[in-house]
């Protein structure tokens, strides 16, 4: 069962393209008719992100993602396509009629929800029970107040291995509900058992506050048996690398940015203390996913991490990774090398602010860190720590920033500030040509390139020329799908072929083309190359069937070539193609 074309449709054009994207991406006019922006899928520094309010459709020039509301909700927000188009029904107040999708997956998914809540209540009523006591005397004895426990739903996993079991079952939940949920776990012998024992925990909440997973740390002193935390491994509602402890809350009190520390204790110690932007990565080093969740609500992240060789590394790549994405980003050293929730216990949580308030920017932080790598007293090596100082400094775009630092460094090391920055400005000008050369390899080679999604791409580009003008005109010009001799055969990428059908099986409907309707036929990636067909501007051509006939006749005149030349008498770019056009038949029939 599917969703009726008309209600998506009115789901679609409820929903204008601009009003969607910008809670999501901060949109410029660009031009008179389009918006552009940073993309929220790739890493970038100029907005290559271009939003079409009059196809209500966006595509991004830097890495191919496109496509219209639904795909946009689908890819920012991780849903399916029914998921997606609920999202937008609900934001636009458009009723789906009941039971005409097939909804199993939304109904698991609320199940696992469920299963989480159930399993999260279980676990803070132990508290309250003599055997869960320990748990709640550690979370005191961790300086606690009783609201910030209830705050965060902290809890206890007792010592028997089915407690938790017992408990769902007597719920109604089923065994494979609570496996998919991650709570339990099968042993080798075929038995199921509490995944968490012996444990303080900690509930993972989504931005929607559901439960969706458990962070579990062991009994003090047990350390060494089966490690300090265990984690949910993901499932079908928990990405480990896309969440963030503590985000739920913080993503509401985040206009002074978000602080970044590494424990679960760290982040509810700052909250007590009234830092209530605080989050902490999920046992995982710091991923990009997350830096583009907090890239949502703040451009500016503070950074404690610690001060030992793997926080400094931590530091470093979190760095690289927020830097990448526009985000500016401060760093904490907390004095003595404390965690910030032993910090906060001994001097408050106003010192810990204190600390904030005056933590260094990233470049005093990678200029101090690269002071360490060199001993400064000898010659030499201060002469190779400054121009590593200046090569790091030439990467910045603020040409302020870059004379204050110069100054500083020419003051500190007693060097000329015109000879450092003379250096900077050589370093500068090695630097553009490696970004034009980068350019220049994106545009031949995008990231989640149009070759991944058409092979023939790179192969034969006259070919995918000819298709994608066929496809374009096609799509804007129903007329067109009439054109003699213009046919499935005529395109010679399996791809092609595919959307020619789509756009085929739309008219004979007498509907338009629109994105919308095809969506669910489609991977992400395909509906970004199409969506990077469709925004094209050959729609303005008024010869468009004399460039029809065109476009037919040189694809007929490919296949020939393909088929009919005497494999002996190829040259070697005549023979790729042909070897190439054998895989792709035979990749698209296997797969
Ligand atoms: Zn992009």
């Amino acid at each position: 069962m599917r969703i009726p074309e008309e209600v998506i449709l009115d789901i679609k054009y409820k929903n204008p393209i601009e009003d969607v994207i910008s809670p999501y991406v901060a949109l410029k006019r660009s031009g008179s008719k389009n918006l552009k922006g940073l993309c929220p899928f790739h890493s970038e520094r100029t907005p290559s992100f271009t939003v079409y309010p009059e196809s209500n459709s966006y595509y991004c020039f830097g890495c191919g993602a496109g496509g219209d509301a639904v795909t946009f909700i689908k890819n920012i927000e991780n849903l399916d396509y029914i998921e997606a188009l609920k999202f937008l029904a609900n934001r636009a107040g458009v009723t789906i009629p009941e039971n005409r999708y097939d909804d199993s997956i939304i109904k698991l998914k609320q199940r696992l929800y469920e299963v989480n809540k159930e399993t999260a209540k279980f676990y803070y009523e132990n508290l309250f029970k003599p055997s869960g006591k320990w748990v709640l005397d550690y979370f005191k004895s961790r300086g606690l107040k009783t609201e910030t426990i209830t705050h965060f739903g902290l809890g206890a996993a007792l010592g028997e291995w089915d407690s938790l079991i017992k408990h769902l079952k007597s719920l109604g939940f089923k065994i494979d509900e609570m496996l998919q949920a991650g709570v339990i776990a099968k042993s080798s012998k075929g038995t199921y058992y509490d995944r968490f024992r012996n444990r303080s925990m900690f509930p993972i909440m989504d931005l929607q506050k559901h439960v969706i997973g458990f962070s579990g740390r062991c009994k003090p002193g047990e350390e060494k048996n089966g490690g300090k935390y265990v984690n949910t491994n993901d499932t079908l509602i928990y990405k480990k690398s896309h969440n963030l402890f503590g985000m739920n809350f913080a993503k509401g009190n985040c206009k002074d940015g978000i602080v970044l520390v590494e424990g679960n204790m760290d982040v509810i110690s700052l909250h007590q203390a009234g830092i209530t932007n605080a989050v902490a990565a999920l046992g995982t080093s710091f991923t990009e996913e997350q830096a583009r969740l907090i890239a949502r609500y703040t451009d500016l992240i503070t950074l404690v991490m610690d001060s030992d060789e793997a926080g400094i590394k931590a530091t470093n790549r979190a760095i690289g990774i927020l830097s990448a994405l526009g985000i500016k980003t401060k760093v904490v050293n907390v004095p003595s090398g404390k965690d910030p929730d032993e910090f906060i216990k001994l001097n408050g949580g106003d010192a810990f602010k204190k600390l904030i308030e005056n933590a260094s920017g990233d470049t005093d932080y990678m200029l101090f860190k690269l002071s360490k790598d060199y001993n400064l007293e000898i010659a030499a090596e201060k002469i190779s720590f400054l121009n590593k100082a200046a090569e790091y400094l030439s990467g910045l775009n603020d040409s302020l920033a870059i004379d204050y630092y110069a100054g500083m460094l020419s003051d500190k090391y007693g060097i000329q500030k015109s000879t450092l920055l003379l250096k900077i400005n050589e370093y500068k000008g090695k630097n553009k040509n490696k970004a034009k050369k980068e350019a220049i390899r994106n545009i031949i080679n995008p990231k989640i390139n149009r070759a991944y999604v058409n092979p023939y791409k790179n192969r034969n580009n006259r070919i995918c020329n000819s298709e994608e003008l066929i496809l374009n005109i096609l799509m804007k010009h129903p007329e067109v799908i009439d054109y003699n001799g213009l046919d499935e055969n005529v395109f010679i990428s399996e791809i092609a072929k595919r959307i020619y059908l789509s756009i085929k099986k739309l008219y004979s409907k007498n509907t338009m083309f629109d994105i919308a309707l095809i969506e669910s036929e489609y991977t992400n990636e395909e509906i970004g190359y199409i969506t990077g067909i469709f925004v094209n501007n050959s729609n303005n051509v008024q010869n468009f069937k004399e460039l029809i006939k065109d476009a037919v006749d040189a694809l007929k005149e490919e296949s020939l070539n393909l088929n009919d030349k005497d494999i002996n008498n190829m040259d070697n770019s005549d023979w790729e193609r042909y070897m190439q056009n054998i895989i792709d038949k035979k990749v698209n029939k296997d797969g």
